[in-house]
């Protein structure tokens, strides 16, 4: 009998799939039993509209039967069948295959996930086979078929004998090579997990024969084997269940099962969404940060199932970064008949499914917010963090998104806050939402610049992780309310002593001038303060950038040697001052140690380092003596 030969394309699939060094040959299988399942479907579609059909659910299912001696591997199934006609145009032909022409465009070594992923169906058989022999009888025909194929030279057809409607996938598979290994694929157990790990929410039962033991008759410590046909898929997934049905322990054990993650979740979210794109979701927020979270090891992602099948088991696109934390799994009948084939499309499915999923995300927390604070704050804990990155990436794009999420530590509530509640509790006079800036709550609390404010009795949040300040530069407002850290220039707030301070500033002119002399650089301006109360000496900044934003700036790889405009301001009442005029008056030497002495302190008590720190200890130890 002569070969026919394949279609061009599908020739060159072949090649692909037979050559490539695949690591997950093991997705053969889910493939074929997707297949097996949709022919079932089929069948049962059929049914509902022809009654000459019944549909007796005991009567379909999928058989996976392997056979070491033989070396073979049999996949059956009770579906709709192929006609002659149909092997020839469904086995030997790939006519629009989406995967192909996106395959075309890249390097073999991206073609190895696109296998991975999106499945290429039934051509996978042969990364595990030598010769894969297809035997099916179509619905309503007497007559059966063998289609055959040992790979890219060809495949043919000739009648043949099967007792049921349905259809017979043997694999002969291969030998093992040096660096692979075939036997797994005739082994009960390996089979069995493959089965359980892709295609346990397959709506028909996977039968398999399994090997077990039994004590053996009339004796007590001897066993026998025997064999027991088992079903090895669970059929239900726990996400097409109504949430009604289901226990905080169900979603609890699933997070388990699924190894999401060691700790309990947090929170889980059950999704059953019916519009514009159907799908069911699962989503856990995590009680504890995973322990590689901030590693370039962790990966974001979901579990994408197209109808029960599992299709890929981390899909970043699914997720936003800055809900890169969130695990779970979604599962949607849309993408089905166009991920083999049209990955653009695919993709447009997934983005819709993607957006729906951040909204619905988002409007958890804000309810979790609402509704459990502790909870809230414990999240917000844990990853809050994530979401002032997600304000400021991406150009602040998703900052209407994530505001209403972000919480602060108060300075008079001593607790953490949200950005609405500062605002609702602002006195009418006060015109910005005001923060200081350091590493812990205690330092900043003891530091200079916040006296005024805080003495004006207005609230201060407190931001000790590097993102907040961008991340609120990034917001700029919040409600029409701008942001405004405790030593920026102006503060808006009208001093009592606004005359005095400027009679200050005039009188003590020169005395300025000569400090900033002595100063050079490194400060833009010394004068007079208007924010100090009990302490000497404060440094503040003009302009946008403020110190700690300088100090991030500096830290990061590539470093953009952006510097914070410092001025060091003077409390005019303090005793210190009049040390200053005195040595301005008499002992301009001493006024140069004084100066310097002063602005280490204020780069001390600000967390900065002191440039000289030798220069620093003898100018003190000059005062003393
Ligand atoms: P896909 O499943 O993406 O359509 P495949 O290469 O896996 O691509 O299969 C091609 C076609 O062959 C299927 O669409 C189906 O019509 C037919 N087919 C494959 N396996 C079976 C089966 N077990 N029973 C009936 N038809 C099948």
């Amino acid at each position: 009998m002569e070969k026919q030969q394949f279609q061009a394309e599908s020739k060159r699939l072949l090649e692909l799939m037979i050559h490539s060094i695949y690591s997950q040959k093991e997705i053969f299988l889910r493939e074929l039993i997707s297949n097996a399942s949709d022919a079932i479907d089929k069948i049962y579609y059929k049914a509902l509209t022809d009654d000459s059909l019944r549909f007796d659910q005991d009567s379909y299912y999928i058989k996976v039967i392997p056979d070491k001696e033989n070396r073979t591997l049999r996949i059956l199934d009770t579906g709709i069948g192929m006609t002659r006609e149909e092997l020839e145009n469904n086995l030997g032909v790939i006519a629009k295959s989406g995967s192909l022409a996106f395959k075309s465009e890249h390097e073999l070594k991206d073609g190895h996930d696109i296998i991975g992923q999106f499945g290429v169906g039934f051509y996978s058989a042969f990364m595990v086979a030598d010769v894969v022999t297809v035997i099916s009888r179509a619905l309503g025909s007497e007559q059966a078929f063998k289609w055959e194929s040992s790979g890219a030279d060809g495949y043919v057809i000739v009648p043949a004998e099967k007792d049921e409607v349905g259809t017979e996938i043997i694999l002969k598979i291969k030998e093992n090579t040096e660096d692979e290994n075939f036997d797994e694929f005739l082994e009960e157990y390996r089979l069995q997990a493959i089965i359980k790990k892709y295609s346990d929410f397959i709506r028909y039962p996977i039968k398999m024969d399994v090997t077990r033991q039994r004590p053996k008759e009339g004796s007590e410590n001897e066993f026998e084997e025997y064999r027991e046909e088992q079903i090895i898929n669970s059929m239900v997934p726990i996400w097409r269940k109504n949430k009604s049905e289901l226990a905080p322990e169900d979603y609890e054990n699933f997070y388990r099962e699924k190894r999401y993650g060691f700790d309990k979740p947090l929170k889980h979210i059950h999704i059953h969404a019916d519009g514009v794109v159907r799908y069911n979701a699962i989503l856990f927020i995590p009680e504890h940060m995973p322990f590689d979270f901030y590693t370039k090891e962790y990966e974001k992602g979901l579990e994408l199932y197209s109808n029960g099948v599992l299709i890929m088991s981390k899909c970043p696109d699914l997720l936003p970064d800055y809900y890169s934390f969130v695990k779970g799994m979604v599962d949607s009948e849309d993408l089905s008949l166009n991920i083999s084939r049209e990955i653009l499309q695919h993709d447009k499915q997934l983005k819709l499914i993607a957006k729906n999923i951040k909204s619905k995300i988002t409007s958890q927390l804000q309810s979790l917010l609402k509704d459990d604070r502790e909870k809230y704050e414990q999240f917000y804990n844990t990853f809050g963090r994530q979401l002032k990155y997600g304000v400021y990436s991406d150009f602040g794009s998703n900052k209407e998104t994530l505001q209403d999420l972000l919480m602060f530590y108060s300075s008079k509530e001593k607790k953490l806050v949200t950005l609405a509640e500062y605002v609702a509790r602002m006195p009418e006079e006060q015109k910005y939402i005001y923060y200081a800036t350091g590493e812990t709550i205690e330092r900043i609390e003891k530091l200079p610049q916040i006296e005024l404010v805080s003495d004006k009795g207005y609230e201060i949040l407190y931001f000790t992780e590097d993102i907040d300040e961008f991340a609120v530069k990034m917001l700029m407002t919040y409600k029409e309310k701008e942001f405004k850290a405790v030593s920026s220039g102006d503060l808006g707030i009208e001093a009592e002593e606004t005359a005095d301070s400027a009679s200050q500033e005039s009188e003590n002119k020169d005395l300025f001038a000569f400090m900033k002399e002595v100063l050079g650089d490194k400060v833009k301006d010394v004068r007079v303060s208007k924010r100090l109360k009990s302490h000497p000496v404060c440094l503040s900044t003009d302009g946008e950038v403020t110190i700690e934003m300088e100090k991030v700036l500096k830290s990061m790889p590539n470093n953009p040697n952006i510097k914070a405009e410092k001025v060091l301001e003077m409390n005019p009442h303090h005793e210190v001052f009049q040390a200053l005029k005195a040595a301005f008056a008499s002992d301009k030497e001493k006024l140069r140690v004084y100066t310097n002495v002063l602005y280490n302190q204020a780069l001390l008590i600000e967390g900065l380092p002191v440039n000289d720190p030798v220069a620093y200890a003898n100018d003190v130890c000059k005062l003393m003596v």
